[in-house]
């Protein structure tokens, strides 16, 4: 009989992000097939209430809440002896968490203090012949493994944009407080700030419902026989603040900042999609002035409905890659579209400095 225990840290107002709910909700549909009576709620962070009454409105049988000024900010130490006594405290023999980085750090610690094993990355959750099957992708999304194990706790953490988030409402909790040892020398390490790579912390929007990808069209010789970049720089940034779309872009295009060539000065090797760059999860994608070659498409494998504008009939998109092709010019296309969006958001498009 499994005991399933939901964990994850709070933000800092005391709430659970994105990922956090779309991971309960996750929990919730599993325990109620395997554990109905044994699902259980954990939260851990500086403040815990909003977390707390979240879980208890998803039908926890029980809310743990380990909620300590040391556990506002991610910190190895701490919010792994945080993991490790809520498990003990639920006496789990299934823990799911939410896929961020906070959670992952400290996946594999936890479950070596507590004799188990972890898993990230899953995609689904299962009760199966034998136990509960886990799926999770391999080799760049190519291969799809399921499987099993029989070692508890077994912990594993699910990955975003899976699974709708958790909505319904909150309701009363009765939380017990979880007394979460943190010492001294787990406080060594101190949160001082955050840094971000400049450009790809502004861009890359993981909920956005648009995927907007530039290809090195935006750099290449344009009809007057000359390149444009500083419209193009102008235009896609125009576009991302009007649409707050996630960027994206071919490797080519990343690439040719490191041949010395003109590039896009807001990209850099984080926006790239594809074989050897990025998977990302959007509804919906745009991709202008790039090819569609497939192993840039490759990354495109969770982007619902796609659309590209090229100026080439026979591009990579026009074989079946994209539901969508606007055989024209994404200078004229882009200004035009920042035009329409400009004028429904009541704002004038950006003049040309
Ligand atoms: C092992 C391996 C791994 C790879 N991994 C990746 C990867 O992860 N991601 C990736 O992206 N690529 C990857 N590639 C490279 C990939 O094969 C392509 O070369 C690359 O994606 C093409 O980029 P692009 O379409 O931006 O540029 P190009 O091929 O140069 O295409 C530019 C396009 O812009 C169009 N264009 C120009 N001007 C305009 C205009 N005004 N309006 C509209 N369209 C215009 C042109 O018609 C052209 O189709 C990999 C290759 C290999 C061999």
């Amino acid at each position: 009989m499994e005991t399933i225990l939901f964990f994850a840290f709070a933000k800092p107002d005391g709430s659970l992000g994105k990922s956090a709910r779309e991971a309960l909700a996750a929990a919730k549909e599993l325990a109620e097939k395997v554990a109905p009576n044994a699902f259980i709620g954990a939260v851990a962070g500086g403040k815990t209430d909003p977390a707390a009454s979240l879980l208890a409105g998803a039908g926890c049988a029980r809310v743990l809440a380990a909620e300590n000024p040391a556990l506002d900010q991610a910190r190895y130490a701490a919010d792994a002896a945080a993991l490790e006594a809520a498990a003990r405290a639920a006496e789990a023999t299934l823990v799911l968490l939410p896929g961020t980085s906070r959670a992952q750090r400290v996946l594999g610690g936890a479950a070596h203090r507590l004799g188990g094993r972890a898993d990230t990355h899953v995609t689904e959750l299962r009760p199966a012949e034998g136990g509960i099957e886990a799926t999770r992708w391999h080799y760049r999304q190519r291969i799809e493994a399921r499987f099993t194990r029989e070692q508890r706790p077994w912990l594993v953490t699910l990955d975003p944009s899976g699974f709708a988030p958790w909505e319904a409402a909150a309701a009363e909790p009765a939380p017990e407080k979880l007394a979460t040892p943190i010492d001294e020398n787990a406080l060594r390490t101190r949160v001082v700030g955050f840094k971000a790579p400049e450009s790809g912390a502004e861009t890359i929007r993981p909920d956005a419902n648009l995927l907007f990808v530039a290809g090195a069209g935006w750099t290449k010789k344009q009809a007057d026989g000359k390149p444009h970049v500083e419209e193009a720089e102008r235009l896609i940034l125009e576009f991302l603040r009007l649409s707050r779309a996630s960027l994206g872009s071919s490797k080519s295009l990343v690439d040719l900042a490191g041949e010395g060539e003109a590039v896009l000065s807001f990209l850099t090797h984080l926006h790239q999609v594809g074989q050897t760059g990025a998977t990302p999860r959007h509804p919906k994608g745009l991709a202008a002035c790039c090819h569609g070659e497939e192993p840039h498409t490759v990354g495109w494998r969770f982007i619902n409905e796609r659309r590209a504008i090229n100026l080439d009939p026979n591009c990579g998109w026009a074989r079946g890659k994209a539901d969508v092709l606007y055989v024209a010019d994404a200078f004229a296309v882009m200004a035009e579209l920042n035009k329409i969006l400009a004028e429904r958001a009541g704002q004038s498009p950006r003049q040309e400095s």
